[in-house]
């Protein structure tokens, strides 16, 4: 089983599962190492606190966790990053203060609305709206550098009206392309989150063409996390993975322990 390397407990506002559950499970599964990355998605005066991660109080419960399963598991400590460019200073003095393995940048918040609610489609085509994801995680990917791996690039398709019957990677070559070449030349990884299985997308996100594309312009950092806020959906879709990589051309996936990239077999 490969290692999980986007998990969530408790300490994210959308998931109740204590942390010592989520590695139980992990063990269960056989997976040797694993990633917690709880969400934090900073703004100024945010109408939903719930996303906001008390970093001491995290950090302390990580590394006690990390202590008490060292000898079966090797849990690395990670944050979700909202990443937003208005964001960008706060985030910048935080980073080099974070004591973690590894770092998710995820685009969660688009013009201060997550697609996670209808009214980030209301009054606009489903194009329109996933062209202005594409595009704002851009202006993201460029003007940031505090992350080690890109998370579920096209998250907003999870949610889109027709979610993904619409939507090729071909038909958002122009907006995805400049991403990944963005990620490649800055040496920052991509994630393959295979929550888009369990979202019934029938694919992870991103798509396994888009997979196969930064592979092509050169990607080799290949990050994978199931994204489970409950023990159920730790490793979703894990065991097909290796295969549906290596078709894009990967031979190896890639774990961040003290934010440095480790490329392990597929
Ligand atoms: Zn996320
Ligand atoms: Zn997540």
């Amino acid at each position: 089983m490969l290692c999980d390397s986007h998990i969530h407990t408790c300490f994210s506002g959308d998931s109740t599962a204590p942390p010592s559950a989520q590695v139980e499970q992990c063990l269960a599964l056989g997976m040797k190492e694993i990633c917690i990355t709880d969400h934090h998605d900073y703004d100024e005066n945010p109408e939903d606190s719930s996303f906001l991660l008390d970093i001491p109080a995290y950090l302390r419960a990580m590394k006690r966790l990390q202590k008490e399963y060292e000898e079966r598991i090797r849990v690395n400590i990670g944050v979700e990053l909202g990443l937003q460019i208005h964001t960008k200073d706060y985030l910048e003095r935080l980073v080099p203060s974070l004591d973690v393995d590894y770092l998710i940048g995820s685009s969660h918040y688009i013009d201060r609305m997550d697609p996670y609610f209808p009214e980030y489609f209301a009054g606009r085509s489903e194009r329109e709206a996933y062209e202005r994801y594409f595009e704002s995680t851009l202006e993201r990917v460029k003007g940031m550098e505090c992350f080690d791996s890109f998370g579920h690039l096209d998250y907003v398709v999870r949610y889109g009206p027709n979610t993904n019957q619409y939507y090729t990677f071909r038909d958002y070559q122009d907006y995805i392309d400049p991403i990944l070449k963005v990620l490649i030349e800055k040496g920052k990884a991509l994630e393959c989150n295979t929550a888009g299985f369990r979202y019934g997308l029938g694919h992870p996100n991103p798509t396994e063409d888009i997979l196969c594309r930064y592979y092509e312009l050169g990607g080799e950092l290949l990050t994978v996390g199931s994204d489970a806020h409950s023990p159920e959906y730790l490793g979703y879709a894990f065991s097909g993975l290796p295969d549906l990589l290596k078709a894009c051309g990967f031979r190896y996936y890639t774990v961040y322990r003290r934010r440095v990239p480790n490329q392990l077999c597929l």
